[in-house]
């Protein structure tokens, strides 16, 4: 099973990476040290999420302990909508790379895209015109809430179809959202995935995440504890059969754990339960 996928430049996306949206001030940075020590090269920031300045100072230090090298990570970020005007899109990448530290992104996403107009796209360059997204590139990647309430079977199948690459947020439910609502589906507790966990000898998070692997999606579960940072990345060492992510599948009511209801009036509403 590879533990990357490609995108349409060939550079690989690690299939598994680190959420890091809530992840507070003061966790931050030990979060992403302890991903690293357990494997992980793909890291899911965003200039909302605003603590991108401590994911920076974790990364920068374990380069500098040559725990792992920068060409061997895979960092994302994305431009928040404040900043779609054109004249503000330069600035919103570049405190992002300010504040993690890094020199270039390996792939920018276009935060809550509703509204951004394409004209807006630019190739951002250092002082001497050198662009500093050459390992980056836009348009062939999206990021979408998925998980067994949420399975996004149309969607992912035509992505796919058209080489664009799926990573799946809120794998677990995403349940410290702060919209979660008493009496919110928990999918970490659906008593079939738990079921199937306990056959496999692991956690339900290790089965929701392994089922997005199957499909080949890139899955981005969010901790800040370590023993759970470490238990989302094993997720290589067993298989779900077929009749099990038949299961998981048939599971899906179109149910959103992040939802955006105060733009439903947006004619470009993103969130409608087909598309
Ligand atoms: P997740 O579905 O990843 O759930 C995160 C929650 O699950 C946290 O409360 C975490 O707790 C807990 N958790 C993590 N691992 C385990 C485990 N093994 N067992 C039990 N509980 C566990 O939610 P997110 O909504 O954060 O989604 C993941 C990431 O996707 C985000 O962090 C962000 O990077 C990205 N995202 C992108 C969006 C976009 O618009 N592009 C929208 C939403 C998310 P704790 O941290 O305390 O361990």
């Amino acid at each position: 099973m590879a533990t990357f996928v490609k995108l349409s430049t060939k550079a690989k996306m690690p299939i598994v990476g680190l959420g890091t949206w809530r992840s507070p001030p003061g966790k931050v940075k030990e979060a992403v040290k302890a991903a690293i020590d357990a494997g992980y090269c793909h890291i899911d920031c965003a200039y909302v999420y605003q603590n991108e300045n401590e994911v920076g100072e974790g990364i920068q230090e374990k380069i500098k302990e040559k725990a792992v090298k920068r060409e061997d990570l895979f960092i994302v970020s994305k431009l928040w909508p404040t900043f779609f005007e054109k004249s503000l899109v330069k600035k919103c990448f570049q405190k992002t790379l300010s504040d993690l530290k890094l020199d270039y992104l390996d792939l920018y996403l276009i935060h809550w895209p509703q509204g951004f107009q394409s004209g807006n796209v630019f190739l951002p360059t250092d002082d001497q015109g050198n662009i500093l997204t050459s390992k980056s590139t836009f348009l062939d990647a999206w990021e979408v809430e998925c998980h067994p309430y949420l399975t996004q079977e149309k969607l992912i199948q035509y992505c796919h179809s058209k080489g664009i690459t799926v990573t799946a947020y809120s794998p677990l439910g995403s349940p410290d959202r702060p919209q979660a609502k008493p009496g919110d589906p928990v999918i970490l507790e659906i008593p079939k995935i738990k079921e199937i966990a306990a056959k496999h000898k692991k956690t339900a998070a290790q089965v929701l995440i392994r089922f997005h692997i199957q499909r080949n999606v890139v899955v981005i579960p969010k901790s800040v504890t370590p023993s759970r940072i470490e238990e989302n990345i094993q997720v290589f060492d067993f298989q779900l059969s077929d009749e099990e992510m038949a299961t998981i599948l048939s599971f899906n009511r179109n149910w959103r754990a992040c939802n955006l209801f105060a733009a439903s009036h947006s004619e470009d509403f993103p969130f409608h339960a087909e598309y």
